[in-house]
């Protein structure tokens, strides 16, 4: 069998290793020192830093083809590797998803829409940014946010006095607040051939910045802004000659589709497709890097339901056991602490 190296030791990478296993290829893992939960289903791991390039060179010259489960993965040590052996999806969808500017200017251009937003590289242009985009506002840091941290929400101009030092001091983003009446995600598998095949999209509802729940049927409006948003995913997914899961997030209004982030990789919103799809985002993302033909991505049941257990819904997974509609997922996190996704758990009904 083939070795696919995964960068990123976190559940997306556990649950990709999972997938991969039952095709009969092995994995390889290269993550930083911490939580690794992925490594512990891999046949191989190398516990070091991104760029620690002696140890990436190794890690790439063992494996067949090289993936991602975090979208954080600095690129420069990547590009070192990229002569060694094939990296799907490609650097540049990393790059892009990496910025927030740069990936609302890149879905723009091929005539997204996107929330108004204005940039803030100092301290003294943050008032100046929020003016632009009125308030109520969102300041995001434009690198490293997930899970709504480095988030702050600004209700009026006068709030803004220690915001950049509560952001962490580093470039930001102010965004226009969407009143949107829902929010769903499109998730999409393309192949090395260009074949692309989508998921339905769900209704996902977040709690404090956190992606709380995913539901099918996800409803009349996002039903009917479904088509658009994928037109629109499908451009980015083109235009970066992407290869594997990619998923883009949307906010449903009135006014239709309203793009707000992309992820390059397999998606929280996406876990439901373990048993309520054909083929999960998972294997579909093996296959499509490499190189197999993809699997269909059709909804097997009526009606389904992923729940995130965070922090300490954790304590309720016996009591979970006992439901035969729900198929629970732990993900063997050392630590519970708050705001931490350390498992979820999925129902269909028919
Ligand atoms: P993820 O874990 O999905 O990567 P993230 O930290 O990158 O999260 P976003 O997806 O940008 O953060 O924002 C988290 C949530 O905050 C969104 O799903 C949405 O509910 C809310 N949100 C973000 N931007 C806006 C906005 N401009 N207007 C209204 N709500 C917003
Ligand atoms: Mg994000
Ligand atoms: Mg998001």
């Amino acid at each position: 069998g083939s070795t696919i190296g995964i960068l990123g030791g976190g559940q997306l990478g556990r649950m990709l290793a999972m997938a991969a296993a039952q095709l009969g290829y092995r994995c390889h893992i290269f993550a930083p020192p911490g939580d690794n939960v992925a490594c512990e289903v891999a046949a191989i791991a190398t516990i070091a830093e991104y760029d620690d390039l002696a140890a990436l060179r190794t890690f790439a010259k063992a494996c067949d083809v090289v993936t991602f489960e975090f979208e954080n993965v600095p690129v420069a040590p990547l590009q070192s590797i990229m002569r060694d052996v094939p990296i799907h999806p490609p650097i540049k969808a990393l790059e892009v998803a990496q910025d927030r500017v740069e990936e609302k200017e890149f879905v723009r251009k091929l005539g997204g829409q996107t929330a108004v937003f204005a940039v803030a590289r100092s301290e003294i242009e943050v008032e100046d940014a929020v003016a632009t985009v009125g308030t109520p506002a969102i300041l995001k840091t434009i690198r490293m946010g997930y899970d709504g941290k480095g988030q702050l929400r600004i209700s009026a101009q006068s709030e803004l006095a220690s915001a950049w030092r509560r952001t962490g001091g580093q470039p930001l983003i102010a965004e226009a607040m969407v009143h949107f009446d829902a929010e769903f995600s499109v998730i999409l598998v393309r192949g090395a051939d260009g074949d692309i095949r989508y998921w339905d999209s769900p209704r996902n509802a977040h709690e404090d910045g956190i992606l709380a729940t995913s539901t099918l049927p996800a409803g009349p409006l996002i039903e009917s802004q479904q088509g658009a948003a994928r037109k629109m995913a499908a451009a980015v997914a083109d235009a970066l000659e992407y290869v594997g899961v990619f998923t883009a997030e949307f906010f449903a209004s009135g006014e239709g589709p309203l793009f707000n982030e992309i992820a390059p990789r397999v998606h929280n919103s996406g876990h439901w497709t373990i048993e309520g799809a054909e083929t999960s985002q998972f294997e579909n993302h093996i296959r499509a890097i490499c190189g197999l033909p993809l699997g269909s991505t059709a909804t097997i049941a009526e009606r389904v339901e992923m729940q995130n257990l965070i922090g300490r819904d954790g304590e309720r997974w016996l009591q979970l056991l006992g439901d035969p509609a729900a198929n629970v997922h732990l993900y063997g996190k050392a630590e519970a602490r708050a705001g931490r996704k350390i498992g979820h758990v999925t129902r269909l009904y028919r």
